[in-house]
């Protein structure tokens, strides 16, 4: 297949290609290729009937589900930037949304719009509404279709099952060319207010061919939606992958490890992509055996950090070995990767796992706080230069300019990079401990928790501390079943780190918030009282 220069070419491709293979498999629900392609023709059609036009914007506010794709791929044939929204976001955040990229069009789920959406949209730019069920998509004999069943009416709301299924044709003339923004991406917010990284169809496309021809996939690979679609990891390395290599997607509707495993057993996928949580929540789940991850070939963690020992426990357990990835929002996804011949490195000096390879016509540089480079081994803030990232965020120029100074990215991030080019991620800049004038990186103290056999999850910050300015603190959540004491936690990191790093305090929860990407929010776990954790016995 050519390369394509937009999904919507690739979906073109793969319906010429394969016109009756399954695209998205949905608890006992298929969709063709040739479907979705009318499917999401139709959403174009009458988008457009309704006023919609090229480069407006809409939101997509769903669950991992097939009216996701459908939304999407007709706001793209619409000529429409599409804005995913997390469909956890309260009103407030979604305003702020809608909002800051002035947002014409809202697709969301009819019970959200009914409990919530309609009010926020009452005063926001919002003129076209679509809303469908998400959960309610099943196969009906051989006819293959979307059912509906609505809840109340809502009038001034179309119903987007039904309009999807109305048969009306995209507008001819709206094909997304490469440099228009395909997304505007509101980063997660694991660090502050969120702004839209703006993500051009050149960007996507970038990244979904490398993971086309980059990961050794058989023919129509089966790929397992594991992140959700509106964050970038799941649109890029998931749906787009997928749909650039006219393969098959099984979507769960959103994470609950028992219904993943199930589903892998039933469809047998290939390749999936998540955050470190998602593993570790699966390698958790008391069903959980080998056979369930016997037909991967390819599982990839990306958009958080890798504890070498997850890794390793991974592989001993259910036999996958996990491939680290390095990326962000403003990158489109993945920017280094391991290449599926091999196996990341651990530095031996920190014992940090390396997150991957720059890709190909990808240029990393590691530079001091004066922006000189740094020589190997030595760390310092990550930038990056390539195809996947993106110009700037929306209608910001000074943070443009602040964060891609003359087109490179500054990501935040600290690392190093070894002779043979591997890449290692040491934290977020901003997450630093400064203990009594001692560097402190959370991550570091965060892998040594997970040699413990008791942790599930760990995130170190720091708190204030009157001796020491910052403290170390450790936040940990337990496996099932398993039994661990903070002094205990306390003494195997004391074992394992300089004395300045290990934690003064630990405190165990029952579960560690999380975006809905899956990742764990150190900062909301630093705006608890501070208080509150026990200090091991010992401390001075
Ligand atoms: P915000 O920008 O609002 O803080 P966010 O940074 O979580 O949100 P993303 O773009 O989803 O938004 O995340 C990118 C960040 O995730 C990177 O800057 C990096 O800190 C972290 N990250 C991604 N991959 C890895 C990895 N393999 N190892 C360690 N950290 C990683």
């Amino acid at each position: 297949i050519a390369p394509a220069d937009s999904l919507v070419h690739a979906l073109r491709a793969a319906v010429t290609a394969a016109p009756d293979r399954t695209f998205l498999a949905y608890f006992d629900g298929r969709l063709t290729y040739r479907e979705t392609d009318e499917l999401s023709d139709s959403v174009a059609g009458h988008l457009a009937e309704r006023g919609l036009e090229r480069g407006d914007r809409v939101a997509i506010m769903l669950q991992n589900s097939p009216l996701f794709v459908l939304a999407l791929l007709g706001a793209w044939k619409a000529g429409a930037t599409v804005v995913p929204v997390n469909p956890m976001y309260k009103s407030g955040e979604v305003g702020h949304v809608l909002h800051d990229a002035g947002v014409t069009a809202l697709i969301c789920a009819d019970r959200a719009w009914e409990e919530y959406l309609r009010d926020t949209a009452a005063g926001s730019p919002v003129r076209i509404v679509l809303t469908g069920c998400e959960l309610d998509f099943q196969s009906r004999g051989d006819s293959r279709v979307l059912s509906f069943e609505r809840l109340p009416e809502a009038p001034d709301a179309d119903d987007l099952t039904t309009v999807a299924r109305r048969g009306r044709r995209a507008p001819g003339d709206r094909d997304p060319a490469p440099g228009d923004i395909a997304l505007i991406s509101y980063t997660s917010g694991t660090s502050g207010t969120p702004k839209g990284a703006t993500n051009t169809h050149g960007n996507i496309m970038y990244n979904a061919e490398r993971q086309r021809t980059g990961l050794g996939l058989p023919e129509a690979p089966v790929y397992f939606a594991l992140a959700p679609l509106f964050h970038i990891t799941g649109m890029v390395c998931q749906l787009g992958a997928c749909l650039n290599s006219a393969g098959t997607l099984v979507l769960a509707y959103r994470f609950e490890a028992g219904v993943v495993l199930d589903a892998f057993a039933e469809h047998r996928p290939h390749y999936t992509v998540g955050p470190s949580t998602a593993f570790m929540a699966l390698a958790a789940h008391p069903s959980a055996t080998r056979g369930h991850f016997s037909s991967f070939q390819v599982i990839n963690s990306g958009g958080a950090p890798l504890p070498p020992a997850l890794v390793e426990k991974f592989r001993e357990g259910f036999g996958p070995y996990i491939r680290n990835g390095y990326g962000l929002t403003e990158c489109t996804a993945p920017c280094a990767s391991v290449p599926p011949h091999l196996e990341a490195p651990v530095d031996e000096a920190s014992g940090t796992l390396a997150v991957g390879l720059p890709g190909p016509d990808t240029v990393v540089r590691i530079v001091d706080e004066q922006g000189a480079e740094v020589p190997f081994g030595e760390p310092g803030e990550i930038l990056v230069r390539g195809p996947q990232v993106v110009p700037g965020y929306w209608q910001r120029p000074d943070a443009t300019a602040e964060t891609f100074p003359d087109g490179e990215l500054r990501t935040g991030d600290i690392g190093f990079m070894d002779e043979q080019g591997w890449l290692y991620v040491v934290d977020r800049k901003k997450d630093m401990i400064n203990a009594s004038g001692f560097k402190v990186w959370p991550r570091e103290v965060e892998d040594v928790l997970y040699t413990h056999p008791a942790v599930r999850e760990a995130a170190v910050v720091g708190v204030p501390d009157g001796y020491r300015g910052e403290t170390v603190k450790a936040y940990i959540s337990l496996r099932p079943g398993a039994q661990a004491d903070p002094d205990e936690l306390a003494a195997h990191c004391k074992e394992r780190l300089a004395a300045y790093k290990y934690p003064r305090q630990v405190e165990i929860l029952p579960d560690l918030p999380k975006t809905a990407s899956g990742k764990i929010l150190r900062r909301e776990l630093r705006s608890r009282t501070h208080d509150n954790g026990r200090r091991p016995a010992g401390d001075s």
